[in-house]
């Protein structure tokens, strides 16, 4: 279901960033974004605790369960979803749709569940999804493991979810494999992709 208003008043490009958790996101966006600063790069809420290394603002708005569900009676999201069954995740309604009316490039990661709603809410023109693939699940499993300690039933539920996402990958618009040890070659690809449509903006 497409919204005929947005449709024809929004101008910007909504790059959505789908695939597993350890499948590369986050650092194939930190790399785009150490190179593009002009691009808008929404940080999203959760409830989840901070990992080392992370700060607050910059990885992730990290607020509690009782905040976010006051957001969510707020109608403050565009879209929000419990993640690997244990905490909210969620993309600000104002931060993405502001930027993509104003004609901005917005790039956002988001689980396929942030993706199935949001490709019911921005029209297909303004969006462009690009789906990260990791064909080897115990090389998957290495790198959930070492992004810090996890229980084996988080690292069970990521497995599970890794699954059932990668079942979605081709309703993504792109799809690009992140093989270990060749995050360069993805991010080029990735990069690749963003430039070319943004020229078909223009
Ligand atoms: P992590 O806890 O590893 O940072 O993220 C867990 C999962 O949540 C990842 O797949 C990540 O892409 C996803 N995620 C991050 N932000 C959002 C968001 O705003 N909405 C949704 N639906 N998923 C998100």
């Amino acid at each position: 279901m497409e919204n005929e208003e947005q449709k024809s008043g929004y101008t910007g490009k909504l790059f959505l960033i789908v695939g597993p958790s350890g499948s590369g996101k986050g650092t194939v966006i930190e790399r785009i974004k150490g190179k593009y600063s002009g691009f808008v790069y929404p940080v999203s809420y959760t409830t989840r605790e901070m990992r080392e290394g992370e700060e607050d603002g910059e990885s992730y708005h990290y607020i509690l369960k009782e905040e976010f569900e006051k957001m969510i009676k707020e109608d403050e999201f565009l879209e929000y979803a419990v993640v690997h069954s244990d905490n909210y995740y969620g993309t600000s309604k104002k931060d993405i749709m502001q930027p993509l009316e104003r004609g901005a490039v917005v790039i956002r990661e988001v689980d396929i569940q942030g993706f199935n709603s949001i490709r019911n809410l921005v029209s297909k023109e303004n969006l462009v999804s690009i789906f990260m693939k990791v064909s080897d699940m115990e090389d998957l499993k290495g790198r959930i493991l070492r992004r810090g300690k996890i229980s084996d039933e988080e690292l069970d539920n990521r497995l599970d979810s890794a699954k059932k996402e990668m079942a979605q990958a081709g309703d993504c618009n792109y799809q690009v494999e992140n093989k270990w040890g060749e995050i360069e070659d993805c991010v080029a690809n990735v990069e690749r992709i963003i430039l070319a449509e943004i020229k078909k903006m223009y």
